[in-house]
């Protein structure tokens, strides 16, 4: 026996052991030589994996939520206008977060494993002039991908800065943020990155950082604020210290561990394990007589999967019999459906052995549910 179980939740996931052993490494002072270059490394290698060479990234102590609020304190003034596209929990705490900087928001909401059409967003925008428009590229809560690339066309058209939620994307899903213009593209450590909880990672366009230089009320956040944290970035990235807040000197080194290792197996490569394996999961769920909450395969994440109970089983003794297998997965979060479905994370180091184990234990407890052999 292992003495432990295999984690297939939508983040944390299971991490790989070199960037584990980076972690429990001695740790450093934040301005050490070689912790600098860590922290170069990984603002550099983070434009790699988001694609966005003209990028400014940014790495800060906190979870995914502090990366959103980030785009909220740094880019909307009070009284900005702002379009939330939500197909999701996390749609509806984007619009929560911009209301608190005095945003003007607006949501365009789906239906539980839909999308909001293109046509729908482009109407808004041309009824109003937005400053900012948010989606979530993987809603967590349902398995739902948006194609940000018409998103990212529609921000060029109407002049709208785009904010990409990839807290469930990236690294796992395509993602082209300077070719798809999308102007601020944000995650967190503990998913697709393959670095445990912690860290808030974002990368912000040009365009980005002008909408916050040109603004004409101080940021209303301490820490957030980017007059802070922007010279940090650069001096990490040009070799040098400096220091605004202590940055989370082991979970870097972890980081850039985990980018090193992304950027070996090539983001065409990690997509496409992520996409083969996400594709052999649905398949053997399906056959299984349970029902994806997204509507088809075009918007089916890859890095996770929402799966609704068929009326045959019994949500609650099901997720108790999964409780006592190796695997563990996770319940629905959608308040309104929480539970009529469960979800199963797929991301980062997953490989088909982990599929299969997961699929054994789904079908182990519905049998057990069943009273089969
Ligand atoms: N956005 C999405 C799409 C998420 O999945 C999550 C976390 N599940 C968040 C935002 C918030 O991230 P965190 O829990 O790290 O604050």
């Amino acid at each position: 026996m292992k003495g432990r179980k295999l984690l297939m939740i939508p983040g944390p996931i299971e991490f790989e052991p070199e960037v584990l052993q980076a972690l429990g490494a001695p740790t450093t002072s934040h301005t050490a030589p070689d912790f600098i270059a860590s922290f170069g490394n990984s603002l550099r290698m983070m434009k790699k994996v988001w694609e966005c060479p003209d990028g400014q990234s940014f790495i800060m102590a906190g979870s995914g939520t502090l990366a959103m609020d980030m785009a909220g304190a740094n880019l909307i003034e009070p009284g900005d206008k702002a379009l939330v596209i939500s197909t999701g929990y996390f749609g509806e705490r984007y619009a929560e977060l911009l209301k608190r900087y005095g945003a003007n928001v607006s949501i365009l909401r789906s239906e539980p494993g839909e999308t909001v059409s293109l046509s729908v967003i482009e109407n808004a925008l041309k009824k109003d002039k937005f400053k900012l428009m948010t989606f979530t590229h993987v809603d967590t809560s349902t398995g739902v991908m948006v194609n940000p690339k018409p998103i990212g066309e529609l921000g060029r058209k109407y002049d709208v800065l785009t904010v990409l939620d990839g807290v469930c994307s990236v690294a796992g899903e395509e993602m082209r943020q300077q070719q798809w213009g999308i102007d601020m593209a944000l995650t967190a450590s503990q998913k697709a990155i393959g670095v445990p909880p912690g860290l808030a990672l974002l990368v912000a366009s040009p365009k980005a950082m002008d909408a916050w230089k040109n603004r004409k009320t101080p940021v209303g956040n301490y820490y957030c604020d980017w007059t802070h944290w922007l010279p940090i970035m650069q001096a990490y990235e040009e070799g040098r210290p400096s220091y605004f807040g202590t940055p989370s000197v082991n979970l870097v080194a972890a980081l850039e561990v985990s980018l090193k290792m992304i950027l070996a197996e090539g983001m065409e490569n990690r997509v496409a394990r992520h996409k083969a394996l996400a594709k052999e999961f649905r398949e053997k769920i399906r056959e299984m007589e349970f029902r994806m909450m997204p509507v088809n395969e075009d918007i089916s994440a890859n890095t996770l999967s929402a799966i609704y109970f068929p009326e045959s089983i019994n949500a609650s003794e099901f997720m108790g019999g999964m409780a006592k297998s190796d695997v563990i997965v996770a319940p629905g979060l959608l308040p309104e459906l929480k539970s009529k479905y469960f979800r199963v994370g797929h991301m980062g180091s997953v490989n088909l052995s982990d599929i299969v184990s997961t699929i054994a234990a789904i079908e182990n407890t519905i049998n057990q549910l069943k009273n089969l052999p």
